[in-house]
């Protein structure tokens, strides 16, 4: 147990976001071992995968930079921190966001790189954004209307990008409509077009016609004399299966995560990304269990012969895949063991016949340490995909190492 008491010190030393740890001291279990007192599940992040991950992109896409897309949360893994950490990236130009709380609060953390709005936003946070310089998108006549009313009480001018509809179908300016209504903006005071993006489906060959759409608006804003900033179309997808999206930056979400959006894809060999994160929960209990004994409301796990079983404070309201009880695993130690029971709040592990795990050990749900453990993984395993793995609640606390 020193050893134990020992790395969990050692593991303090290199935190830069701990905050819920101070005050309180190690605590006891029942047979008399010293534990760390955590209690709640948290995600462990890595600045130095995260990095690696932003430069190996670059690469990917011709060297063009990385709009990092961060939304939901940054993919459920803390837009703050993630946010913070890219804004040290020489690959990564700016960052895009859907909501209008999460540009606000990147700004607050000191991000300095541009921040790309692609949504609505609260008129109530209007001028707040125009002071953090948040860059908002047109993507609708509706919105044209909304930022122009804003304007007239702003001083600065307001930074726009213009979002079109290539082919998505559910936000942006229809193509066909674009140029006119960029017409329009360029006229009037106080905004300044920054950028022009779309977004791109997956079957190949509409999207190859999704980016004629695209150039040909460009190159009609042109002929009118209208810039139309930094052009961006590609999502993670788009970007490793057509080169032609690349246009002067990229926009992926999932690939920073070391994800990439399909399993198996060929160019997973030649870039090997990082899994930055691992998802990890405390053993609150450990119990042995006697054949013919069940778990879960449903009863659903039925014990064969005597095991030992652990339980994780973590469940599917955390936004733990519940689909894991179908055999995904945890590890504990050197050692995998499989999950047999997911409910809302709680996880359990099978331990088996003996076992060396104590109260208080750490449990790794999701990360890069083994095969069975990352994103894919798992996926795998329980025959999920990988985006699943990108629901984690947001007050899930969030450490912060410079490398693991
Ligand atoms: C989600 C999203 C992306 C990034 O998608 P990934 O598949 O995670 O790379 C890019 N652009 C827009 C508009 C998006 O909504």
């Amino acid at each position: 147990m020193e050893l134990k008491r020992r790395q969990f010190v050692k593991h303090l030393g290199v935190v830069a976001v701990f905050g819920s740890v101070s005050g309180q001291g190690l605590a006891h279990s029942l047979t008399g071992t010293a534990y760390p007192p955590e209690s709640k599940p948290w995600i462990e992040l890595s600045k130095a995968a995260y990095l690696h991950n932003a430069s190996l992109i670059n690469q990917m896409a011709g060297s063009r930079p990385v709009m990092a897309v961060l939304k939901n949360n940054a993919y459920g893994l803390g837009v703050v921190q993630v946010a913070e950490i890219l804004n040290t990236s020489n690959s990564v130009l700016g960052m895009a966001v859907v909501k209008d709380e999460s540009a606000l609060a990147i700004r607050s953390a000191g991000v300095t790189k541009p921040v790309l709005l692609m949504n609505d936003f609260d008129t109530s946070l209007a001028q707040e954004l125009i002071r953090q310089d948040i860059t908002l998108s047109i993507y609708s006549r509706s919105s044209l209307k909304k930022i122009r009313q804003m304007v007239g009480s702003a001083t600065d001018t307001v930074k726009v990008a213009l979002y079109v509809d290539t082919g998505l179908g559910r936000m942006g300016i229809p193509y066909r409509e674009t140029v006119r209504l960029a017409g329009e903006i360029a006229n009037a005071p106080g905004l300044s077009i920054e950028q022009t993006f779309s977004t791109l489906t997956t079957p190949r060959d509409f999207a190859q016609e999704q980016i004629v759409r695209f150039e040909e608006v460009i190159k009609n804003l042109e002929k009118k004399g209208i810039s139309p900033g930094l052009k961006h179309l590609a999502p993670s997808y788009s970007l490793l299966d057509l080169p032609g999206s690349h246009q002067e930056a990229v926009r992926p979400g999932i690939l920073l995560h070391g994800s990439f959006p399909m399993a198996d894809m060929p160019e997973a060999k030649q870039y090997p990304l990082k899994i930055p994160y691992r998802l990890k929960a405390p053993v609150i209990r450990l119990e042995k269990l006697k054949a013919g004994d069940t778990i879960g409301f449903s009863r659903f796990y039925k014990v064969k012969k005597d095991e030992w079983i652990a339980t994780l404070p973590i469940g599917w309201a955390d936004g733990y895949d519940s689909g894991a009880e179908n055999g995904a695993k945890v590890l504990l130690g050197e050692e995998l063991y499989p999950v047999v029971n997911v409910n809302a709040s709680h996880t359990n592990v099978s331990l088996g016949e003996k076992t060396r795990v104590n109260v208080g050990d750490a449990a790794t749900l999701i990360g890069p340490d083994r095969a069975e453990i990352t994103p894919e993984g798992f996926g795998k395993l329980v025959n999920r995909h990988n985006y699943l793995q990108i629901n984690y609640k947001e007050s899930i606390p969030k450490r912060v190492y410079e490398t693991f």
